[in-house]
């Protein structure tokens, strides 16, 4: 499954408990906010059971206006949707949410594009420039910058020498390859969301 890096992805754009929250989504695909609010406590309390006695750090419990804020701030980023059912006992209102798999896609796929965009760049230059750099591996330069600082490091003063920056860029290929299989691997799963939906989600 394609979820690995989308947590690194999602605190960037919120917090640590929006992240567990759409962890949570993704698991149950459509969960209303009380029970999720169960689960997340109960692995709260599952963690604190796991530390010693002399470890004091105690997490509170989430509470459901978290949950809900978290909710909201998936939901304005279109990443989270929910609909709305009227309980007939109560006569409240009942919100189921869900994940919105095409959404998490395009923002995973994107990055992965923008990733692989940024290797390009890298192993173009690479391939385009012999770079000098000294014994400590400070700043490598290419040999215009070297020549016009003498061959000398401007970091430690000592001498340039030409870098063999064939394993870089045997290792930039090696990623480049692999983020295009990811993305290939993404936009496969994306035309088939609706049998992913049936399957449970696994998170490499
Ligand atoms: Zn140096």
């Amino acid at each position: 499954m394609y979820f690995s890096q989308l947590n690194d992805i999602i605190l960037k754009l919120t917090d640590q408990t929006t992240v567990k929250v759409l962890n949570v989504l993704l698991e149950h695909k459509e969960i209303i906010d009380e029970e999720m609010v169960n689960i997340l406590n109960e692995e709260i309390e599952q963690s604190q059971k796991d530390l010693s006695e002399d470890e004091e750090e105690r997490i509170s419990r989430i509470a459901l206006k978290e949950v809900r804020k978290s909710l909201y701030k998936l939901n304005e980023r279109s990443l989270a949707r929910y609909r709305r059912v009227r309980d007939k006992e109560t006569g409240y209102f009942v919100y189921y949410w869900s994940p919105i798999l095409e959404r998490i896609f395009d923002l995973i796929i994107n990055r992965r594009k923008l990733s692989i965009k940024k290797l390009r760049q890298r192993l173009d230059y690479e391939q385009r420039n012999l770079l000098y750099v000294c014994d400590e591996g400070h700043t490598p330069v290419t040999f215009s910058d070297a020549f016009e600082l003498g061959f000398i490091c401007t970091t430690c003063g000592e001498e340039l020498s030409q870098k063999d920056n064939e394993n870089t860029i045997k290792f930039l290929k090696r990623k480049i390859k692999e983020l295009d299989e990811e993305v290939k691997t993404g936009l496969e799963e994306l035309d088939n969301l609706a049998e992913l939906m049936e399957k449970p989600f696994q998170k490499k």
